[in-house]
């Protein structure tokens, strides 16, 4: 949905002597009712590899793939529990997902974020700590060239992001739009990293102490359109480190750092038409009214649910008098 303009239409009030006033300039649709028009912010979680590609093998044994399932399934668990978001798995058991596939389904699902989840290996076992990444800018443009070289995706990317069609559009324009919209998400990607990277880092080593999101070329990160991170929970390689990614205590911190991450990125910039951007309007709007002809204080009470009591101590009244043209604060209702 792009931009909408509301007209409500309302009937005439009559104040207490007969007369028509302006009808009062304050909304009055209940919370449920406009919750339900407020959607929720749509979390893809990507849990990496599974089915015939177990992904790394830590020294005991442990598969990549069955730890970053439990932990993608921990954080589904948790922002499901929150107002505001829904979260989506990939996958939800153990079956292999082609990498196209999973941004893919974040793209069809309109994810405002797509989040995959590893626990890597490397040759040698001393490397450890968790880290975030976001796709550099060279792996930015070469999916570019490679989203323009296939004409369909590039209009579906387009299309569905800014309503722009691409069909009519010369190559070097064509570039220029699809340049611009990941400019902004890759912005969007490192932020919401640096956040996750900072609540991981309150209770676990990061790889390196970086508390940047480092930048690399992953096929997985590569939708134009979404921001996308992925996280390196751990080393599975790293005796230690696997042994905490075997502990589902230690695995519930970890989906809790990354749940609380994403919880904070949307905070500080939550998406318009959202439940959590309505949400933040409603603790800053302040309602108003302003005193028309023939109002009296009661009758103001009356039509927005206000006891006079109250109407009269917010405003700080005395006596009972009110003047044309004075605005008056009305309580949250
Ligand atoms: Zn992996």
């Amino acid at each position: 949905y792009g931009h909408r303009l509301v007209v409500d239409l309302e009937r005439p009030v009559l104040s207490s002597t007969g007369e028509k006033v302006a009808p009062t300039p304050t909304v009055n649709l209940s919370v449920e009712k406009m919750s339900q028009q407020r959607r929720d912010i749509i979390v893809v979680i990507d849990a990496g590899h599974g089915g015939e590609d177990p992904g790394a093998i830590g020294p005991k044994k442990t598969r990549e793939k069955d730890i970053v399932l439990a932990i993608s399934k921990e954080i589904a668990q948790q922002l499901e529990a929150r107002s505001g978001y829904k979260p989506m798995l990939v996958r939800d058991g153990d079956f292999i997902v082609a990498l196209k596939n999973r941004r893919d389904y974040a793209r069809k699902n309109n994810a405002d974020i797509f989040v995959s989840i590893h626990a890597d290996a490397f040759t040698s076992s001393l490397a450890q700590g968790a880290s975030v990444y976001a796709l550099s800018n060279g792996g930015a443009t070469s999916s570019m060239a490679q989203y323009l070289a296939d004409q369909e995706n590039a209009a579906d990317v387009i299309g569905g992001l800014n309503g722009v069609s691409l069909e009519d559009k010369d190559d070097i324009l064509k570039q220029v739009l699809v340049d611009l919209s990941m400019t902004a998400t890759m912005q969007s990607s490192l932020n919401v990293g640096t956040l996750v990277l900072d609540e991981i880092g309150r209770f676990t080593k990061l790889h390196g102490n970086r508390r940047a999101p480092g930048q690399a070329n992953f096929v997985v990160l590569r939708a134009p359109d979404v921001p996308s991170i992925l996280v390196e929970t751990g080393y599975i390689s790293n005796p230690t480190e696997e042994a905490n990614l075997g502990s589902p205590a230690y695995r519930k911190k970890m989906a809790t750092a990354i749940a609380n991450g994403i919880v904070r990125y949307f905070e500080s910039q939550p998406p318009e038409g959202s439940w959590v951007a309505w949400q933040q309007q409603q603790k800053q709007a302040v309602r108003k009214y302003v005193v028309a002809k023939g109002d009296t204080l009661s009758a103001i009470a009356v039509r927005n649910g206000v006891s006079l009591q109250a109407l009269k101590s917010l405003n700080k009244i005395n006596g009972s008098t009110i003047k044309i043209g004075q605005v008056l604060v009305l309580p949250q209702s």
